[in-house]
């Protein structure tokens, strides 16, 4: 089913929401299905803001993480953050890809905090245009390029129920024991990632 036919998430449905949130393992099914619309009277409400600085917290207490999609913590809700320690920090509700300004892909790894402690390359678009609208409401055009457009991507795989598994080269995965040595292997690497995006 697509994300549009799914019935629209309503502030009742946010404000039942735990204030703590758990990463969930990765064979919880809400991490492989489409994840709901947030409905139009939840932007710019407290309880939307609540869930959010929920995220928030979750993903500035996770492990290098730049990324968060509500997927990840058991909510199956079109909302993910973003904290790329480039400058790049926002949250983004009801995502969806609107352009793919080129046809260049790079290899690069990635990681995610639904499957902690590996590791995987994984070919993305260098570019990605993303639409969506920010928690209040606001209509978004986020316009990423490299590590921006791959994080991007992530997320809104995550949001589509889609994990970066689906989509990796499977014989780079590897643990973080064998992640330098596959780092070795399998150079060069196509510019630019060093750092992870989960
Ligand atoms: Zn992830």
């Amino acid at each position: 089913m697509h994300a549009r036919d799914l019935p629209p998430v309503s502030c009742g449905e946010l404000a039942a929401v735990a204030e703590e949130l758990t990463i969930v393992p990765m064979d919880h099914p809400v991490l492989w299905q489409p994840a709901r619309p947030l409905a139009p009277e939840t932007f710019g409400s407290p309880e939307l803001d609540r869930v959010i600085a929920s995220m928030w917290r979750t993903l500035d207490q996770s492990d290098d993480g730049v990324g968060l999609a509500a997927t990840q913590v058991g909510l199956p809700f079109q909302i993910f953050l973003v904290d790329s320690g480039d400058g790049d920090h926002f949250g983004l509700c009801n995502p969806f890809y609107l352009g793919l300004p080129s046809f260049e892909k790079l290899d690069g790894i990635e990681g995610c905090l639904s499957i902690p402690g590996f590791w995987a390359h994984v070919r993305r678009p260098q570019a990605r245009i993303v639409g969506g609208l920010s928690p209040d409401g606001v209509v978004q055009t986020i316009h990423g390029e490299n590590f921006l457009a791959r994080i991007l991507c992530h997320e809104t795989d995550h949001l589509a129920g889609h994990l970066y598994t689906d989509i990796m080269d499977p014989q780079t995965f590897s643990g973080d024991q064998e992640y330098a040595r596959h780092n070795l292997l399998y150079r060069p690497l196509v510019q630019p990632p060093v750092r992870n995006p989960r």
